[in-house]
C-alpha cells in the first residue's frame, strides 16, 4: 500500500468492521456441516425483521437481487413505467430495463438529494406502475407524500434502503411498513456479509419472491433436506439464485448484534465533521430534516468552487495526495452512455441532481474509523479548502 506524504497508510474510504466475533460465528457455521441456505438464514431474517419492525424478511445474494423480485412480485413488466432518481447506484434502475420495464427518472430536492415527491407527481402517467425511492445517504425520503400520490394513482413503492439502515422517518423505521424494501450488506454498507441483501415487506409477496429467489422450487433447499423433508419439488416458475448462505448469514447475525454501537460512532464521526465544517464559507455540510432519523451510510460534503477557486475533481485529487480517500455520490444514471443514450437525456434535464454532482465529495465514513483517521480527514479538507481560497484572495 503506498503511504501518504506523511508516512501513514491512507484513510480509506469505507474500510469493514470485522472483528474477532465475526471470524468465530463463520468459523462456527463452517463446522456446523450447513453452508448454503439454512438454519442461519432464516434466523438471520427473524432478527433483522425483529430488529426493524418488518412484517417478514426474506435474505437473498444482494440489494439487487431484492429490487429484482421486487418488481417481478409486483408483476412489472414491458409496457409498465417505473419512476425513481438519477441520483443512485446504477442497480436501482439496472433492475427496471431487466424486467423490459421503462425507468422515468425525476429530479432531487437541494438539500436531501431525495426524490422530489412534486417532480414524481408531474411524471405519473397511464402507464406509471411503480416508485422507488431511494433512502439517499441513509436519509429517508419525504414517504408520506410519496405514499399519498402512490395511493392517489394506485402506484407501488419499492423502497431501496440500501443506504438507511437503520434509519425512520416520523418515528417508524424504514423496513417497517408494507413496501417491499430491499436493504445492502456488500462490503462498504453500514453492516456487511460481504456481498448480501434482504427484502422486507408482506408475507405472501415476500414467500412468492422466496420462490423466485432459489429456482422457482416450490421448497426451499432447508425444507427439501432436513428433517421431515422429501425429495420431491416442482418448478412453478423458472426463478432465480439469489440466495443468502449460511457463512454470510453467520457473519450478517454478528454484525446485525453490533449495528447500535456501528451508529453511534458513525453520528460521533459526523459530529466532528460537521462541527470543523460547517463555518466554513466554502463547504457545505449535509443536513437533517427535524422528522427523520438518519442513518448516516454517506457524509456528502458540498463544496462551492466559485469560492474555494477549486472543482471537485481537483479537490478530490488535493484529498487523495494528503492520503484521504473520497468518492462520489452517484455519478448520475442518466449521463451514463446506456441511459443517456437509449432515453437521449442531457445533463440539465435534472438540473438539481446535476449541479450537485458537480459539488459532492463523499468523505470516509465507516464504524472502522480511529479518532486519529477522523483527524487526518478534516485537516486535510480544511487545508485543501483554505489553501485554495488563501492562493485566490
Ligand atoms: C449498494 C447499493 C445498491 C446495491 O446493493 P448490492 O447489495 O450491492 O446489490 C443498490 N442501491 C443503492 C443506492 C446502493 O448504494
Amino acid at each position: 500500500m503506498p503511504l501518504s506524504p506523511n508516512g501513514l497508510p491512507p484513510v480509506q474510504f469505507a474500510p469493514p468492521a470485522i472483528g474477532d466475533e465475526e471470524i468465530r460465528e463463520v468459523t462456527e457455521a463452517l463446522r456446523s456441516g450447513w453452508l448454503t441456505s439454512g438454519p442461519k438464514a432464516r434466523q438471520f431474517e427473524d432478527e433483522f425483521a425483529e430488529m426493524v419492525g418488518a412484517p417478514a424478511a426474506l435474505c437473498l445474494n444482494s440489494c439487487t437481487a431484492g429490487l429484482h423480485l421486487a418488481l417481478l412480485s409486483m408483476g412489472i413488466g414491458p409496457g409498465d413505467e417505473v419512476i425513481t432518481t438519477p441520483l443512485t447506484f446504477a442497480a436501482t434502475v439496472n433492475v427496471i430495463e431487466h424486467v423490459g420495464a421503462t425507468a422515468v427518472l425525476v429530479d432531487v430536492e437541494p438539500d436531501t438529494l431525495n426524490i422530489d415527491p412534486c417532480a414524481i407527481e408531474r411524471n405519473v402517467s397511464s402507464r406509471t406502475r411503480a416508485i422507488i425511492p431511494v433512502h439517499y445517504a441513509g436519509h429517508p425520503a419525504e414517504m408520506d407524500s410519496i405514499q399519498i400520490i402512490a395511493e392517489s394513482h394506485n402506484l407501488s413503492i419499492i423502497e431501496d434502503a440500501a443506504h438507511s439502515l437503520p434509519a425512520s422517518f416520523r418515528g417508524s423505521m424504514v423496513g417497517s411498513s408494507t413496501n417491499l424494501t430491499a436493504f445492502s450488506f456488500y462490503a462498504t454498507k453500514n453492516m456487511t456479509t460481504a456481498e448480501g441483501g434482504m427484502l422486507t415487506g408482506e408475507r405472501e409477496l415476500l414467500e412468492h419472491a422466496r420462490e423466485l429467489s432459489l429456482h422457482g422450487l416450490s421448497r426451499n433447499a432447508w425444507n427439501r433436506y432436513g428433517v421431515g423433508g422429501k425429495w420431491r419439488y416442482d418448478v412453478g416458475v423458472p426463478g432465480y439464485k439469489y440466495n443468502m448462505s449460511d457463512l454470510q448469514a453467520a457473519l450478517g447475525l454478528c454484525q446485525l448484534r453490533r449495528l447500535a454501537s456501528f451508529q453511534s460512532r458513525r453520528r460521533k464521526i459526523v459530529r466532528k465533521y460537521t462541527e470543523a465544517f460547517s463555518s466554513h464559507p466554502g463547504l457545505q455540510c449535509p443536513v437533517v430534516r427535524p422528522h427523520v432519523e438518519s442513518a448516516w451510510h454517506l457524509y456528502v460534503l458540498r463544496i462551492h468552487p466559485e469560492r474555494i477557486g477549486v472543482d471537485r475533481d481537483t479537490f478530490i485529487q488535493e484529498l487523495d495526495a494528503r492520503g484521504i480517500c473520497a468518492s462520489v455520490h452517484f455519478v448520475p444514471i442518466h449521463t451514463h452512455s446506456y441511459y443517456r443514450d437509449k432515453y437521449h437525456h442531457k445533463p440539465d434535464d435534472f438540473p438539481i441532481a446535476w449541479e450537485n454532482y458537480l459539488r459532492m465529495v463523499s468523505l470516509p465514513l465507516s464504524a472502522a474509523l480511529t479518532d486519529s483517521d477522523v483527524d487526518r480527514v478534516i485537516e486535510a479538507v480544511l487545508d485543501v479548502a483554505s489553501k485554495i481560497r488563501g492562493m485566490a484572495a
